[in-house]
C-alpha cells in the first residue's frame, strides 16, 4: 500500500512512525514533511495549501490513501478536492470539518444530537457580550469562558476569573470582519481527549489521553498547542468511559452529520471534561490531536494503515478490532525560547542520540536543516520526546531523563507531565 501523509508537524511524524511499524509496512510519502519524517518516508516539498500540487503528486505516485494531518487544509477543503480527483482520502470534507472550524456550528450539532456539553450563547455584537457573560456565569465566582468562533491555533480561547479579560477578548474577536464569539458556562473537572475514528457511519474510540495545555509546570502560564501528554489514564475506568463517549457523544454526532448530508470521515477528536454531573464536551477537533497522537499511537498494537484505509472507504465495520499495548506512554514537548508568545528559530539542536539511549524516541515538530546540514529549531514546539514504560512513572522518568539531554539554547519543557497521574492522583 502507498500512503501520502500531508503535514509537517509532530502529529504527522507520529502518524508516519506508526505507519512504518505496520507489518507489512506501507510505502510512505509525506508532503512537505520535516527532518524527522524524512528518516522514515520520502518527503516532497509541496505545501499543504497547494491542493493541485498534492493531487498531482498522489496521481504520479499512484497513492492508495492520502492522510491529512492538520486542521487548516481540512477546513480549506483539501479532502473534497482529493475526493473529486478520485483519490481515497482519510480526513473530513470541508463541510464536516466545520465541527472544528466553527465552535458555533459544533454547538448547534451537539444540541440537535443531544450531546452533553456546556451551555453557551453565540454573540456577534459587542453590546450583547456582558449580558451573555452574566447569563453563563451568574455568580461570577467561576471563570468566564470566551472563544473565537473560528480556528485560532489554540489562541482563541480565554478562560479567566476576571470579567475584564473576557470582555477584552470578546472585543478583540468581534472587531475582526464577521467576528463571532461563543460564550460558555465554565466546566469544572479533569480533562481527557478521546479520538474517535469514523467512516461516516461506524465509530470506534481509540485509547484515551490527557494533554497539558499550559506553558509551565503546575498548569501555570499561557495556553499553548500542548506541552505533553500521557496514556492510559489510571484515574478512569477506560472501557466504560470509551463506551460512554461513543454512545453519548461520537455516535450521535456522526449520525447527525450523516443525516445532514455531510458525513464525517476521519478522526472526531472529543475534548472532554469529567464534571461532577458527568462527561461534557469542551470541544471537537476534526483530526488527530498533537501531542496526544504521540502517546495514543505508541500504544496501538493492531495494524494502523488498514484501519485508516477502511475508514476512508466506508468499511470500518470490517476492520480488525483495535488492540492496545499494556504499556504506558508519555511525551514531553521541548519548546523554543519565548514560546508561546514568540518562537526563536535557527538554533542548533544537540543531544538527540544521547536522549535516545534512554529508550525514548524523538518526534520532530518545528525542526529544519540549515545550510550546513545541522538540525535547527524552526518553530515554537520544536520536538517531543516519547517514552514507554511498564508503568506511567516508568515512562515518565524515562521521558524526563531523555529530554534533559537535549540541548537547545533558551528552550523550555515541563517536568510535571503525568506526575500526578503516576502518583495515583486524579489529574
Ligand atoms: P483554538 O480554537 O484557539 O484552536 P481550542 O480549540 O484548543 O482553541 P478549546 O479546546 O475549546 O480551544 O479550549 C482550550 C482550553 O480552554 C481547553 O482545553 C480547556 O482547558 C479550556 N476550556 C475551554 N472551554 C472551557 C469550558 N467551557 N470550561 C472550562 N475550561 C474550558
Amino acid at each position: 500500500m502507498k500512503i501520502l501523509v500531508v503535514g509537517h508537524g509532530g502529529r504527522e511524524h507520529a502518524i508516519v512512525r506508526r505507519l512504518s511499524l505496520d507489518s507489512p509496512a506501507p510505502e510512505i510519502h509525506a508532503a512537505p514533511g520535516n527532518p524527522g519524517i524524512a528518516e522514515l518516508a520520502t518527503v516532497h516539498d509541496i505545501a499543504v495549501t497547494d491542493h493541485q500540487g498534492i493531487i498531482a503528486l498522489a496521481r504520479d505516485l499512484a497513492i492508495d490513501l492520502v492522510v491529512i494531518g492538520p486542521e487548516a487544509p481540512l477546513v480549506n477543503g483539501l479532502a473534497d478536492d482529493l475526493t473529486a480527483a478520485g483519490i481515497t482520502v482519510f480526513g473530513p470534507s470541508q463541510a464536516a470539518a466545520q465541527l472544528e472550524g466553527s465552535k458555533d456550528f459544533a454547538k448547534s450539532v451537539m444540541h440537535r444530537a443531544g450531546v452533553p456539553t456546556s451551555r453557551s450563547v453565540t454573540v456577534t455584537k459587542l453590546q450583547d457580550v456582558e449580558a451573555a457573560l452574566d447569563a453563563m456565569n451568574p455568580s461570577g465566582r467561576v471563570p468566564y469562558v470566551v472563544k473565537d468562533d473560528g480556528l485560532a491555533a489554540g489562541k482563541g480561547v480565554v478562560v479567566s476569573i476576571f470579567k475584564e479579560d473576557a470582555l477584552d477578548h470578546a472585543e478583540a474577536a468581534l472587531s475582526a470582519p464577521g467576528g463571532r464569539v461563543v460564550i460558555e458556562e465554565f466546566l469544572d473537572g479533569p480533562e481527557l481527549s478521546v479520538f474517535c475514528i469514523s467512516d461516516g457511519t461506524t465509530v470506534r474510540a481509540l485509547a484515551p489521553a490527557q494533554d497539558f495545555k499550559r506553558a509551565f509546570n503546575f498548569d501555570q502560564g499561557p495556553n499553548t498547542g500542548g506541552m505533553g501528554a500521557y496514556s492510559p489514564l489510571p484515574w478512569i475506568e477506560t472501557e466504560s468511559v470509551l463506551d460512554e463517549v461513543v454512545r453519548t457523544v461520537a455516535q450521535p454526532t456522526v449520525d447527525a452529520m450523516r443525516e445532514d448530508g455531510t458525513p464525517f470521515v476521519g478522526i472526531l477528536y472529543c475534548g472532554l471534561s469529567r464534571t461532577k454531573q458527568g462527561l461534557r464536551v469542551i470541544e471537537f477537533n476534526a483530526r488527530f490531536g498533537d501531542p496526544e497522537t504521540q502517546v495514543v499511537l505508541e500504544r496501538l498494537a493492531s495494524p494502523f494503515a488498514p484501519l485508516l484505509l477502511a475508514a476512508a472507504k466506508g468499511e470500518l465495520d470490517q476492520a480488525e478490532p483495535l488492540r492496545w499495548h499494556d504499556h504506558a506512554a508519555v511525551t514531553v514537548v521541548l519548546a523554543s525560547e519565548g514560546y508561546p508568545k514568540s518562537a526563536r528559530k535557527g538554533d542548533v539542536i544537540g543531544g538527540i542520540e544521547k536522549a535516545e539511549e534512554f529508550g525514548a524516541h524523538i518526534i520532530h515538530a518545528g525542526t529544519a536543516r540549515n545550510s550546513r546540514g545541522e538540525l535547527v529549531s524552526d518553530g515554537g514546539r520544536v520536538l517531543s520526546v516519547v517514552a514507554v514504560g511498564e508503568s506511567l512513572e516508568d515512562a515518565r522518568s524515562r521521558a524526563q531523563m531523555a529530554i534533559s539531554h537535549i540541548t537547545l539554547p533558551g528552550s523550555h519543557f515541563r517536568t510535571d507531565i503525568a506526575q500526578r497521574a503516576a502518583a495515583g492522583e486524579v489529574e
